[in-house]
């Protein structure tokens, strides 16, 4: 989490990935089959209405694999050489970015955690992470746009296409971000841009407001405003989120499943249980309100 959207007003915008319901189950007729019960007791997940590609592929990856350029063990996708690990890279999806994104990481955010390496797979020729202590010097710092949030920043749609030639983005907490920004005076050299509040699907509890979202949602949502700013497209930039979407249904079928329990650390109502696991829940909920956590949930690559 590091580009938090700013402070949602009363009424938070609605999007496309949000609105997720649980169907409930309900047999229509008697001839159903189990499959089509199964569909149906199905949750709906809020990526639905994306455009991104199946991800079949990621679920037939069921270990670690060595890194075919570090040879250490990953799953997925190797986060030091930010290559697909255990498939080809043909076998995910590929996009090309409008304008440059450069990660500046602080270095205190474990690469393992951090989903702007999402966009370092998927976009490949256009994403550059850099470690904060050694960001490179910005060319034109005037002409590179901030991904953050203030009283200075703008939108999208409030600055003309051709006052910026890229744009960074900060990953690490909040906090850290604050002090990324405080502490490097190239960087208040750069526009700032905001997004629209939006609602976090992020798995990784913060204390903050369930409007700070997660690296890899803060980046996914300038693309989109990108599009509706400059582009008559729609749906071009949502494979950023191929990762994202794939592990919070891993997550959410993990706690549904009952391998994971639910805790007060995550938002209340972020994990979506079934019609008969409602109970479950409260009690989960009451439960937990009394007691610290013994886990944290905070494994953004769960496996
Ligand atoms: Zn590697």
């Amino acid at each position: 989490m590091a580009s938090p959207a700013e402070k949602a007003p009363a009424a938070i915008q609605k999007d496309n990935v949000e609105g997720s319901t649980i169907l409930p189950y309900k047999r229509e007729s008697s001839s159903q089959t189990d499959e089509e019960d199964a569909k149906r007791s199905r949750i709906v997940s809020p990526f639905d209405d994306l455009n991104i590609d199946d991800d079949t592929i990621l679920h037939k990856v069921t270990t670690r694999n060595l890194c075919p350029q570090c040879n250490k063990m990953m799953k997925y996708f190797c986060y030091r050489c930010f290559c697909t690990v255990g498939m080809d890279r043909s076998e995910i999806p590929f996009i090309k970015l409008p304008v440059h994104l450069d990660v500046i990481k602080h270095e205190q955010e474990l690469d393992g955690k951090s989903t702007a390496i999402h966009s370092r797979v998927i976009a490949n020729e256009d994403v550059d992470i850099h470690l904060w202590r050694n960001m490179p010097e910005f060319e034109s710092p005037e002409r590179t746009l901030l991904l953050f949030p203030g009283p200075d920043a703008k939108q999208l749609k409030d600055i003309p296409r051709d006052a910026f030639d890229r744009v960074a983005v900060i990953d690490g907490t909040w906090k850290q971000a604050k002090k990324i920004v405080r502490e490097t005076p190239a960087l208040q050299k750069f526009q700032k841009v905001t997004i629209a509040p939006r609602k976090t699907y992020f798995w990784r509890y913060q204390q903050l407001s369930e409007n700070h979202l997660a690296t890899i949602e803060a980046i996914y949502y300038f693309y989109k405003e990108y599009e509706e700013a400059y582009e008559n497209s729609r749906g071009r930039y949502d494979n950023l989120l191929f990762f994202y979407r794939f592990f919070y249904n891993l997550i959410q079928e993990k706690y549904r499943s009952g391998t994971k329990e639910f805790c007060h650390r995550h938002r209340q109502g972020y994990i979506q249980y079934d019609a008969s696991s409602d109970q479950k829940q409260q009690e989960d909920t009451k439960g937990s309100a009394k007691e610290e956590p013994k886990t944290s949930g905070e494994s953004k690559s769960p496996e």
